[in-house]
This record gives C-alpha cells, sequence and structure tokens, in this order.
C-alpha cells in the first residue's frame, strides 16, 4: 500500500500520518502555499487554485465527499483531518474551500443532479461558489426576504437585491434564496435556486469591508431566468435546506478556522517571541484556550455531521465560540506586537496582514448569523430560559 496515498478506509491516525508524509514529499511544490499575503480576494484565490488543484489530483481533498461527484467515499471527517495537518504544517488552507465545505453538503442532499458536475468544479477550484440570502432589509430575520420568483415556462423569473453575499464578485453560481409564496408567507414561501452569477439581468457589486477587501458583494437581480432544473431541494421548501446549509457554516467552516487559527498563533509565538512585552503568556494563553475550546467543540460537531445527524440549535454554540476565537486570538496578536498593527505602514506586510485579520474578526459576530441570536437559541432553546420578549 502507498503510504502518502489517500485511504477513505484508513483511521483518522492513519490519515494524518499518511498527509504528513505526502506533504513532506512535496515540500518544493507546496512552498508557494506556505504564506498569505495581505492582497486582493481575486489574487488570493488564483494563488491558492493550483494547491486546490493539487490536492485533488492526489485526491486528498476527494476523501469524503461521495464517488457520484468525484469524491473517494469515505467519511468527510478524514478531509477534516487533512485541512488541519496542512494548517498544522503551515500551509495556507485555500479559503474557497470554507466555501465548498459549506455549500457542497448541501447540493449533494438536495440537487444530487447538479452536484454531479458543480462539486468537483468546486473542490478542484475550477467554479466559486457563493450563498444569496441576506437582503438589505432581511438579515437575522431571513424569513421576510422579498427577492421574487415568479414562475416563467419551464423556469423562474428572480428579481430582488441580495447583499454580504461572500465571494460573490468571483463567483460564478449562487445558491439564492428567494420567495416563490405569496409576500406575508415568511419561511413557507421560500425556494432554493442555483443561479448563473453570469445571466442576464444579474449585476454584482463589489463592497469594501473594514479589512481593505472586497470579501462580499451585493447581487442586483433583474427577471434574471433559472430553469426549473436549477431549484434546490423543492418549491416552497427552501427553509429547510437553508437550515441544513447553516450547520456546515457554523459547523464545518469552524473546524477549518480552528486550524487556522492554531497555526496562526503558532506562527506569532515562533517567529516573534522576541518582540513580545510583559504579560505575553497570559494574553498568549487566552488565544489558545478560546481556540482549543472551539476545538473541542467542532471535533464533535464534525463527527455528528459526517454521520448525517441533524444538530438542531446546538450549532449555534460553534458559532459562538468561533467568534471569539477569532477576536480573542487576533485581539492577542494586536497586542503582543503593540503597537505595530496600529502604527506600522503597508510596507510592513506582517502588520498589514494581522490589521485586516483583526478587522474581519470584527465581523465574526455578524456573518453566520448575528451573535446575540445565536445566544438567545442557545438560551431559549438548548437551556430552556424564559423568551425575553
Ligand atoms: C463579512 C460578512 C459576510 C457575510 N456573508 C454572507 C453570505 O455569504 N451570504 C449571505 O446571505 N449573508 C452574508 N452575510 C450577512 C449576514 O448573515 C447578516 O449580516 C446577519 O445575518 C445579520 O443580519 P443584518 O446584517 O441584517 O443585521 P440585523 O439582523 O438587522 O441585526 C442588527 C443587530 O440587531 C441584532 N438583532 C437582530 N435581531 C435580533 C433578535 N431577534 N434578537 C437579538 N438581537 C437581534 C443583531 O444581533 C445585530 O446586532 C455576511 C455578513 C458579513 C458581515
Amino acid at each position: 500500500m502507498d503510504v502518502m496515498a489517500p485511504d477513505p478506509h484508513a483511521t483518522w491516525d492513519h490519515t494524518a500520518e499518511a498527509a504528513r508524509a505526502w506533504m513532506t514529499a512535496h515540500q518544493v511544490d507546496l512552498e508557494p502555499f506556505r504564506h498569505e499575503y495581505p492582497e486582493a480576494l481575486d489574487d488570493e484565490y488564483e494563488r491558492f487554485r493550483p494547491l486546490q488543484r493539487m490536492l485533488w489530483d492526489d485526491g486528498w481533498n476527494r476523501l469524503g465527499w461521495p464517488v457520484e461527484v468525484g469524491g473517494l467515499g469515505g467519511s468527510p471527517v478524514h478531509r477534516y483531518v487533512v485541512a488541519e495537518e496542512l494548517s498544522h504544517a503551515g500551509y495556507v488552507y485555500p479559503h474557497i474551500l470554507g466555501a465548498v465545505e459549506i455549500i457542497a453538503p448541501m447540493l449533494n442532499r438536495f440537487a444530487p443532479h447538479l452536484a454531479v458536475d458543480h462539486v468537483p468544479a468546486g473542490v478542484r477550484g475550477d467554479e466559486v461558489w457563493s450563498q444569496g440570502f441576506s437582503e438589505p432589509d432581511a438579515g437575522s430575520d431571513l424569513a421576510s426576504l422579498r427577492t421574487k420568483a415568479v414562475p416563467d415556462g419551464d423556469g423562474f423569473r428572480l428579481t430582488g437585491q441580495k447583499m454580504w453575499s461572500s465571494n460573490a464578485h468571483i463567483a460564478s453560481w449562487s445558491c439564492l434564496l428567494a420567495r416563490t409564496g405569496d409576500a406575508d408567507s415568511g419561511y413557507r414561501g421560500l425556494t432554493m435556486f442555483w443561479v448563473d452569477l453570469k445571466a442576464e439581468g444579474v449585476r454584482v457589486v463589489p463592497t469594501l469591508l473594514g479589512n481593505d477587501r472586497c470579501d462580499t458583494s451585493e447581487i442586483f437581480l433583474d427577471e434574471v431566468y433559472v430553469p426549473a432544473s436549477h431549484v434546490i431541494g423543492e418549491v416552497g421548501k427552501g427553509w429547510a435546506v437553508v437550515m441544513y446549509l447553516m450547520q456546515f457554516e457554523r459547523g464545518a467552516y469552524a473546524w477549518c478556522r480552528q486550524a487556522d487559527m492554531h497555526s496562526l498563533l503558532t506562527e506569532l509565538v515562533q517567529d516573534h517571541a522576541d518582540e513580545f512585552g510583559p504579560g505575553a503568556d497570559g494574553v498568549l494563553g487566552d488565544a489558545y484556550l478560546a481556540v482549543l475550546a472551539l476545538r473541542a467543540q467542532a471535533r464533535d460537531t464534525i463527527g455528528e455531521l459526517a454521520l448525517g445527524n441533524d444538530l438542531g440549535p446546538a450549532i449555534s454554540i460553534d458559532k459562538v465560540l468561533m467568534s471569539a476565537a477569532e477576536q480573542t486570538m487576533t485581539e492577542a496578536a494586536r497586542r503582543l506586537l503593540y503597537p505595530r498593527l496600529e502604527l506600522a505602514g503597508p510596507a510592513d506586510e506582517y502588520a498589514e496582514l494581522w490589521r485586516r485579520r483583526w478587522a474581519y474578526s470584527r465581523i465574526t459576530t455578524i456573518y453566520g448569523g448575528a451573535i446575540e441570536v445565536q445566544r438567545d437559541l442557545v438560551a431559549e432553546r438548548l437551556l430552556g430560559l424564559p423568551r425575553a420578549r
């Protein structure tokens, strides 16, 4: 047996060991993927695409995806183990694969006919996808969204506006939630569509965020034709589809983030400890603790998701811990490198990177569901505390 080949029947430990052996054997090829730079999303995607392709060609990111969509089968936990090994070895786990971890399970379950072509393309890095749920007047209260989908021949015409759509300006497809029911049909009148962002009537306008990057976009839809074959799940059942997806946004994605955060902290200590002032141990301790708490929770979650279990409101715990870890970690870097993040100019790339990470971490209490709402879900639905409203 090839010790460096991905094996869907191996133990987790064997997979980790095999992935490490593969990385050692491919050190030279992997070297360009060791560092992040303060660059635009488009450039970052293009730079890490070859890594996605390399992982695909040698099978590592195909572990745990069904054979029907080009995967090797087995449990997704194998793939999560590989993601963590890559991060721990100091390589950048391609950001775009995080979006694949969120969207592909939904395509596999609710639209296998679309998954056959799109999942391999997404995993390989040939396609980027986005999520089009939030609107100017519908975020936490998603069920009030107003983008309309009106039947037209063999399909639908979509009209409305989406915002905060991550990766949309570099994406070719969006899973987009629209109203097929009456205006007051609430969550019962929603349908999920797979929308071609290059189709006639679609306009994507990038939004500049506080981290100096356009990570999200607005999507304007003007009578965009979407064939009925691009309905994900059933007409009027979009709420169940988006709730299914949210488990992966708050769970599987959290796992990828904790691995990345752990690796960033380790790099900070290894390469910059001589800059740290007094009290560094406590600051670092808090940061590692926040990341490890997320790891412990996300480890259980990815196991449950791999078994196909529905996590319900418990998934909000992962989201709360993920936001806490992101903010504690970046605040630790700010304090440990003080005053570099505040004062260094853009030529100091390391400070610039952490400055961007710090700014983006402020947003982690909003995307994937506002933290106050997640805390309410934990309080009311898990702990049974009285409703505040
Ligand atoms: C960087 C980033 C990336 C994103 N990516 C995507 C994406 O890819 N696709 C997508 O569809 N959306 C995306 N979003 C949107 C995100 O999901 C929404 O911003 C989020 O759900 C909050 O909605 P809102 O902005 O409308 O704020 P609101 O819902 O208006 O909330 C404003 C404030 O009111 C509080 N609040 C609202 N309702 C309650 C309540 N019931 N109880 C207690 N407090 C409440 C909130 O906690 C928040 O502090 C992204 C957002 C950001 C910032």
